[in-house]
């Protein structure tokens, strides 16, 4: 859904034709996180979106657009405003402008006041069934691997397989499915292998060490088929470490997300250190 929402707002600023085009000056700026057209309201320290970023977001609203086109903003989840900010947000879509497009994102849309409801325009987001997805992917993605499988490795999510995974990523997560086996047969060390992987995305690592460590704990606890079928020789290796230290590890992974989610500054080979000398 995320993918889907930064697709539609890249569409929307993108300056050429064939839009999103990502390739020209608006779509650099929206993925660099500095465009200075679009805004996204999510909530502060409290779990709510509150009036002053309502009311700073209105003032933004009506200066003239810096780059020209068309202003966009996000508020999500939406439904996550509270009465007052609301209230000052509802004053706005009463007067809605060509230039200004406004995206509430909510998985709870009841719980938005009805008044705002009434003047936005619903989509619904439905994720595709797994036939139609692999159909599509057929059609649409550059690889040698099995659609099937591309589905499985981006957790059913196709526009995630289409925009993540390429051979970069398929081959960085090899590495990390054979460094994780060599860590466990004492062969190599956390330290090395946090060394290793320290010039790629954190983020994108982490992800995958995840997805990896996950696939062997749905398999070793109710015996599904891997979902990471192309690793299955490594991940049957690493499905031999007791179940518990699994899960307690999936733990510290996801706390260990939080921290680089968090601070732009968290050092990340410290974090894949910390995390995996257990
Ligand atoms: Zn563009």
């Amino acid at each position: 859904k995320s993918i889907l929402l930064r697709r539609f707002v890249s569409r929307l600023l993108c300056a050429e034709e064939n839009a999103p085009c990502d390739r020209c000056h608006q779509c650099e700026l929206l993925r660099a996180g500095t465009h200075p057209d679009f805004k996204h309201l999510i909530p502060e320290d409290s779990k709510q979106i509150l009036i002053d970023q309502v009311r700073k977001m209105v003032e933004w609203a009506a200066q003239t657009a810096q780059q020209g086109g068309r202003k966009v903003c996000v508020i999500q989840p939406a439904h996550f405003m509270n009465v007052q900010a609301a209230n000052a947000l509802l004053k706005c879509l009463e007067e809605p402008s060509e230039a200004m497009t406004i995206i509430l994102v909510s998985e709870e849309v009841n719980r938005l006041l009805p008044t705002i409801r009434s003047r936005c325009q619903q989509f619904t987001c439905h994720t595709p069934d797994r036939e139609q997805a692999i159909a599509w992917l057929e059609q649409n993605h550059e690889s040698k691997l099995d659609a099937a499988l591309l589905l499985d490795i981006a957790a059913d999510m196709p526009l995630r397989a289409m925009e993540v995974i390429d051979d970069d990523y398929l081959e960085l997560r090899r590495r990390i499915a054979d460094g994780l086996v060599d860590i466990l047969r004492q062969k190599g060390s956390p330290i090395e292998l946090a060394g290793l992987l320290s010039g790629e995305p954190p983020g994108l690592v982490l992800d995958i060490i995840y997805q990896i460590i996950a696939d062997t704990i749905s398999r070793s606890s109710t015996g599904v088929e891997w979902r990471n079928s192309d690793l299955s020789a490594q991940l049957e290796k690493l499905a031999v470490i007791d179940l518990q230290t699994r899960f307690e590890f999936l733990d510290r992974l996801s706390r260990t997300k939080d921290v680089l989610g968090g601070t732009a500054n968290a050092n990340p080979q410290m974090l894949l250190e910390w995390l995996l000398t257990g």
